[in-house]
């Protein structure tokens, strides 16, 4: 990774963390540390690609503290990416929604003693009421017809030291996900991954 790339994620994850811990963030617009070589990696919500197929995924350990957000195109989950209109969709719609609220997208090393102590959905279309001053990520949607996701998770683990890997069970809930790209921040350093239906769990080194 470049240190262009480095000093980017440096601000991205300074910015999830203080989004996560104070639920207000209002510098990711200003980030222009994206560039095209490593735009699929970067974050929508820094003005990249919005890819059906793919997502990204930010995990930061902060002590007992483990933080994970998972941005995606609304297609990936739910099929469309507008207010749902029959009730067919609308059905679909609040099922997408349990199983992002569902504690069952990640499964951690059984040592580490993960549990989840809170999770938020940020979605014009899956909870309208999101929006607040804690999202930065919503000023893409529906001009072109696409909309983005956030679904942030906070968990406490009560032997950090022992998370030797995360699956990210997402691909098993949502099969619209293809590919989805990691960025982890742990205590030993940044790691960076591409996770797949077939390869998706992510190694802690
Ligand atoms: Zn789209």
């Amino acid at each position: 990774m470049t240190k262009f790339a480095a000093q980017s994620l440096f601000t991205r994850f300074g910015t999830l963390a203080m989004a996560a811990l104070l639920s207000t963030s209002a510098m990711a617009h200003g980030n222009d540390g994206h560039s095209h070589d490593h735009a699929k990696a970067n974050s929508r919500h820094n003005d990249a690609a919005h890819v059906h197929g793919q997502g990204e995924l930010e995990i930061v350990q902060d002590g007992n503290g483990l933080f994970i957000s998972l941005y995606s195109p609304l297609e990936n989950v739910l099929g469309f990416e507008r207010a749902p209109k029959t009730d067919a969709e609308r059905v679909k719609a609040r099922r997408v929604v349990s199983l992002l609220r569902a504690n069952g997208l990640f499964a951690f090393s059984p040592e580490a003693q993960c549990k989840r102590t809170s999770h938020k959905l940020y979605s014009e279309i899956l909870n309208p009421h999101s929006h607040g001053q804690g999202d930065d990520h919503q000023h893409h949607d529906s001009a072109d017809g696409h909309s983005d996701f956030r679904a942030a998770y906070e968990f406490e683990c009560e032997q950090p030291g022992k998370l030797k890997a995360i699956d990210v069970r997402v691909f098993r809930q949502f099969p619209g996900f293809e590919k989805i790209e990691v960025q982890a921040l742990f205590p030993k350093g940044q790691v960076g991954a591409t996770l797949t239906p077939k390869q998706s769990t992510l190694v802690v080194q």
